[in-house]
């Protein structure tokens, strides 16, 4: 077993026992004697594969049966632009929440797709002295003019997560891309879900999109074939050869979680992953933390060194301990330690023993 510890916010560490799967298999699937990229994505045995990890996905988010499940192609920013292209015509208006850098980017690109007018958005964090809290604004009174709401339940740059429901008039748009299945979600509170695959589900490419069916009745306008829900819908998300490596590597994580207790299990550990972790973060001076105790992130741990001129010597010891990718997002500074489902919890126990070794070194 390698002694490294990944923290990368993605394309994040995938369970060890999904690589060695992946790797025992990796010329001989299914005993056909090739490898399971190399076979037509319309053969019986890579559609047995789909249906599986269909029923699995299922199962682990119990999904009701009025939402359709896509594999599709683009990871999560090709999303910010199919719901747009798929939902709003060329008159309809939606409504963004915005508590971070993704949920900004989507914003940006759904102006871009639109007319004047179109996009709404509002800025649902509050600093306060150097803490960010989320503040979600009374919703109803708004109208009903919106075809949906989008938001991102974890920031993943900015380590800002919402656990609190969205209570909205209208369709909600969840960007999931960091936190899907790292806890229990009502999906049936949702129009659609979509995630970029690389930090809980597998390789980069690949997006999982969860939609209620009647969110396919509204108007859509002329786009991209490969981004339209309703063609996805129709060929079973093989309108176009799908990213058929990354699908099967999902399959096995979906595997792999169902056998570490499902996402309820999953939960559990993560909670305690990131207890461990804000804890000793509290208990330290030399370390701190910006977002409010009810908003912090459960995937994203972003953290600031007290004295910043030791950012690079704290990365580069980090380093050489096996505990690698802390430096955090280039626009928020610090340091960031995703700890998505794949990560154990030895991994940040080993990061919390570094990081109290490197404090007390610093400070003498
Ligand atoms: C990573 C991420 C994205 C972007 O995913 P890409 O696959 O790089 O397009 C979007 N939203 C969130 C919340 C993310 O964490």
């Amino acid at each position: 077993m390698s002694a490294t510890y990944n923290f990368c916010a993605g394309p994040a560490m995938l369970p060890q026992v999904v690589m060695q799967k992946a790797q025992s298999e990796l010329l001989d699937w299914n005993g056909l004697g090739t490898s399971v990229m190399e076979i037509s994505h319309r053969s019986k045995e890579f559609i047995a594969l789909t249906e599986q990890a269909e029923v699995d996905l299922r199962e682990l988010m119990s999904i009701p049966s009025n939402y359709h499940l896509l594999f599709m192609h683009g990871g999560g920013r090709g999303q910010f632009s199919a719901v747009v292209n798929n939902f709003l015509g060329d008159k309809g208006k939606a409504l963004y929440l915005v508590s971070g850098s993704w949920s900004k980017a989507a914003v940006e690109e759904a102006v871009k797709l639109t007319s004047k007018d179109q996009i709404e958005s509002i800025n649902i964090v509050k600093n306060d002295n150097g803490i960010n809290t989320v503040v979600i604004p009374e919703l109803s009174g708004k109208g009903d003019e919106y075809r949906y709401l989008h938001y991102c339940p974890n920031e993943t740059v900015d380590g800002i997560e919402i656990f609190d429901d969205i209570d909205s008039p209208w369709p909600i748009i969840a960007d999931m891309s960091s936190n899907i299945m790292s806890r229990e979600i009502d999906v049936s509170k949702f129009g659609l879900i979509y995630a970029g695959a690389q930090k809980n589900i597998g390789p980069s490419g690949l997006s999982i999109v969860i939609v209620r069916d009647d969110m396919l009745t509204l108007p859509s306008l002329p786009q991209s074939s490969i981004m339209d829900y309703r063609l996805a819908v129709k060929h079973g998300s093989m309108y176009n050869t799908p990213p058929t490596f990354a699908w099967y590597l999902a399959a096995e994580v979906f595997t792999w979680l169902k056998s570490v207790g499902g996402v309820s299990g999953m939960a559990k550990v993560n909670l305690d992953k990131a207890k461990l972790l804000y804890d000793f973060i509290d208990s330290s001076d030399f370390y701190s933390n910006a977002v409010a105790v009810q908003n912090r992130s459960v995937m994203n741990v972003t953290f600031y060194l007290k004295d910043e001129t030791l950012n690079a010597e704290f990365v580069s010891q980090a380093k050489t301990a096996g505990l690698v990718a802390l430096k955090g997002h280039r626009s928020v500074g610090g340091m960031r330690a995703s700890i998505y489902n794949a990560m154990p919890i030895e991994g940040v126990e080993k990061l919390v023993e570094f990081m109290k070794g490197f404090a007390d070194k610093s400070a003498t």
